[in-house]
């Protein structure tokens, strides 16, 4: 049986406290619809964490972290740990995307001890691979996602509490997307290195597309075979957004 998809809301650096009123309207939405056949995460800045969680209060909406530092406490002045996000009420964290990778020169070594922190604070871990537009270019696509899902799985990792997120680093925010048969494929190949890993329990784990998720090319994306759910960004930051894109699942 394919997991159970997941929608993933992934805030970045954006929102104030008055953008708790875009989570009250989700969960209005969400009601009106009853039980959904998805997961829906709202991963917004560390600042907001207990904000939104308090909005999504009876409501199915997971709180999650965007990143995390890999030891659990200590001197690491502006840095914030898994236990720390769980001590919130936080169901997972992100590890891993691109844009922690380019800013913060994050290696999958680095990414994999994140991930290791995550799954010691009993939190599930959405580990975040693509490859840059120059890496598709010379043909290195599968190369590089192979070795970036090889590296950055800590040794501990289980399909319980890993979720993969494929993110093209030329699709994040860039209102381009790949081909169904591109995002097919990479996904495929993320499966069978799952398959690999776990056995027959590498079906159990997620894999999430992420890179201009819309409510527009939302249904199609998530049609995709090994497709298990998207790593929303912009379009996660509005409600009517976001839910438009959860309505991929809604039939
Ligand atoms: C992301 O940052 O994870 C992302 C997918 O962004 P966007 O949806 O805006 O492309």
């Amino acid at each position: 049986m394919p997991p159970r998809p997941l929608v993933a809301g992934n805030w970045k650096m954006n929102g104030l406290r008055a953008n708790a009123a875009e989570v009250e309207k989700l969960k209005r939405l969400m009601a009106g619809h009853g039980a959904l056949p998805c997961d829906v995460l709202i991963c917004p800045p560390a600042t907001l964490v207990s904000t939104v969680a308090a909005a999504a209060q009876g409501s199915a909406i997971l709180v999650g972290g965007q990143d995390c530092h890999p030891k659990v406490s200590g001197a690491h002045t502006g840095d914030v740990s898994a236990a720390m996000f769980a001590d919130l009420g936080c169901s997972h964290i992100i590890v891993g995307h691109s844009e922690r990778r380019a800013d913060h020169g994050e290696t999958s070594a680095l990414v994999a001890a994140k991930a290791a922190a995550v799954h010691a604070a009993g939190l599930a871990a959405i580990i975040c691979v693509g490859e840059t537009e120059a890496e598709r270019d010379a043909g290195q696509t599968l190369k590089v996602v192979g070795e970036q899902v090889a590296q950055s799985l800590p040794a501990g990792a289980l399909p319980g509490n890993t979720t993969i997120a494929y993110e093209p680093v030329w699709a994040i925010g860039t209102g381009r997307t790949p081909t169904e048969a591109e995002v097919a494929e990479v996904h495929g190949f993320i499966r069978d290195a799952l398959h690999k890993r776990f056995g027959a329990a590498g079906g159990e784990v997620r894999i999430l597309y992420g890179g201009s998720v819309k409510p527009a090319n939302a249904k199609a994306l998530m049609a995709v075979n090994n497709v298990d759910g998207a790593l929303v960004g912009g379009a996660s930051l509005k409600a009517d957004d976001f839910w438009g894109i959860i309505g991929a699942y809604l039939g």
